[in-house]
């Protein structure tokens, strides 16, 4: 074997290595992450997926937490320390030592959890209970909303890793689009198009992108016939101009990519039930939220990405 050979040979097998190794290192540290909310949920009698779900909800709106962290929980430490800066001698907030080495610390996963847990457990253990904990610590609805969906999906699935998507049309239908987000619109107004429209014809099914939870489903003037559902990822995703809604789907529902919600169609700009004002499409829209605001970003770069690997399955 001649050098060249064995350099590429060393860097296939390093190539192999690294690729196994992220695998592992991803998939331990979500089994490590289900183990700590299941233990915290063994000792405070609230459920994994709360937990789960609000781990979820802050690694959204916090950078990425450090090597030596497990969850992206930050706790304010008014919350923790029960008074405005952190003191060592006389704490009276919510931070208690939880994995049994008498320190209390707002950067140790265990010890955050399970002061959390105690927090949420003084209201108690039902939805309704959870709720209204959250509301307090949060103060925010968008927030709670966020966190009792993302836990009623993973309640479902029992699972976390929720990464599949799909393109909201079936690929066999005639349909196109273009990237036309920040144009001006032709309809509506002086805002700008917040959105991509797949131009499709009548009836075509539409389905959900994402894992999530419709929130919201109904007549709006501009939107016409539309849904929106909100995923895991702290993302509102709106169907817009729909000719009607899937029998039984309902606000409250959990979906997953792939679900079909309703059809395309050319609803909007007028009463309800206004149709055929400009071509049939579907208007999608997707929206971030940081835990302070929620902001229109463009789907265009996602629709091709979830198209592509619709079209690789
Ligand atoms: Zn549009």
């Amino acid at each position: 074997m001649n050098i060249r050979s064995k350099v590429l040979l060393t860097i296939l097998i390093a190539g192999i290595c690294q690729l196994f190794l992220v695998n592992y290192v991803f998939a331990s540290e979500e089994s490590e992450r289900m183990a700590l909310y299941k233990k915290t949920s063994a000792v405070t009698d609230i459920p994994w997926y709360y937990f789960a779900a609000i781990d979820q909800y802050e690694r959204q709106i916090h950078d990425d937490p450090p090597e030596y962290r497990v969850t992206a929980i930050q706790p304010d430490p008014l919350f923790w320390n029960g008074i405005d800066y952190p003191s060592m001698f006389f704490p009276s907030g919510w931070g208690a030592s939880g994995n049994g080495d008498k320190k209390i610390d707002i950067t140790n996963d265990e010890d955050i959890l399970w002061s959390l847990g105690n927090y949420i457990k003084s209201y108690g253990t039902t939805k309704d209970d959870i709720r209204i904990a959250l509301w307090n610590y949060y103060k925010r609805d968008l927030t709670v909303q966020t966190i009792m969906n993302t836990a009623k999906v993973f309640k479902k699935f029992q699972t976390v890793s929720l990464e599949d998507r799909d393109f909201p049309l079936p690929l066999e239908a005639n349909y196109s689009y273009n990237n036309t987000w920040g144009d001006a619109r032709g309809f509506g107004g002086r805002r700008i198009h917040e959105g991509t429209d797949i131009f499709a014809n009548y009836g075509v099914p539409v389905k959900s992108t994402t894992y999530g939870v419709v929130e919201m489903k109904g007549w709006n003037e501009y939107g016409g016939w539309r849904i929106g559902i909100r995923d895991i990822f702290n993302i509102y995703h709106y169907y817009a101009h729909l000719n009607g809604f899937k029998d039984g789907v309902n606000v409250g529902d959990v979906v997953k990519p792939g679900d079909v919600i309703g059809s395309v169609g050319a609803t909007g700009y007028g009463p309800p039930g206004t149709s055929g004002k400009f071509p049939p499409h579907l208007h999608y829209g997707m929206y971030q939220d940081n835990g302070e605001h929620e902001w229109s970003f463009d789907p265009y770069p996602y629709l091709k990405r979830w198209e592509k690997l619709a079209r690789e399955q």
